[in-house]
């Protein structure tokens, strides 16, 4: 049986006395889930989120990591401060951070590498614009996002590394993609991932979908080989819908 991997990425919201208490909440509604629950949260929940999160499997990670490990980089923070606030992940290249913020496929890749170093869960995303998909250029636009990030990456660290493929145009539009659109992009990169690695490393990766998913999606989404669970933004605001979500 498959046990998904469900991540919430909470985005710009919520105070920490706000996280508290959906924690508290949500803690409430999945205590009898099998999936694995992650929330994303700002930098400043951390704290609180890893606090409440005791006596739960719930994880805590950021939404984002600097590169380089101290310094003058005002406004940042290292993977160093992130583990010692307890979190266990953090989110690397979300199509916000490349669209508002200019993330390139470099920086991705510079990120991914220090992650390496340290003892969190990097999860990489990526995926195609409308434009990319309408000129049919959406395979290659992928692969090469996935090979720019797995740059100098040794195969003996993919196991550890969780990819995301969020689709541009499904993301916080309400068009999520067809479960055979997912399927098709997460078979090519686990393809991919085979060739370049191994077969049985690209096993290993776990590739999630996101963009817009709610919890009527979660069955048909499973349900496909090679996706292995889901990042969930707006869907997981509130607790109680989220946990229908993880409950589905
Ligand atoms: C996301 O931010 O990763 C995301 C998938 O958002 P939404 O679910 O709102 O489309």
């Amino acid at each position: 049986v498959k046990i998904p991997l469900i991540v919430g990425n909470w985005k710009m919201h919520k105070t920490p006395a706000e996280s508290s208490v959906y924690i508290q909440q949500l803690k409430k509604y999945i205590s009898s889930s099998r999936a694995n629950v992650m929330l994303a949260v700002p930098f400043i929940d951390i704290c609180a989120c890893v606090e409440s999160v005791k006596g739960s499997l719930i994880r805590i990670g950021a939404q984002n990591v600097h590169e380089k490990d101290f310094g003058a980089y005002t406004g940042e923070i290292s993977t160093s401060m992130l583990e010692s606030a307890g979190a266990t992940f953090v989110l690397i290249g979300h199509s916000e951070r490349r669209q508002y913020f200019g993330e390139t496929d470099e920086m991705v890749n510079r990120k991914l590498l220090k992650v390496l170093q340290s003892s969190l869960t990097p999860i990489v995303c990526f995926g195609e614009s409308l434009s990319d998909r309408e000129a049919g250029k959406e395979k290659d636009v992928v692969i090469s996002q996935i090979q720019a990030a797995l740059d100098g990456v040794s195969g003996d660290f993919l196991p550890q590394i969780v990819l995301a493929y969020e689709p541009v145009w499904a993301i916080g539009t309400g068009m999520v993609a067809t479960p055979e659109i997912a399927e098709n992009v997460h078979g090519l990169v686990r393809s991919y991932l085979s060739q370049q690695f191994s077969p049985t490393v690209a096993q290993s990766v776990k590739i999630l979908y996101g963009g817009s998913v709610k919890s009527e999606h979660m069955v048909s989404l499973m349900a496909q080989k090679n996706i292995d669970g889901v990042l969930v933004g707006g869907a997981c605001l509130d607790p109680e819908a989220f946990s229908k979500l993880i409950n589905y």
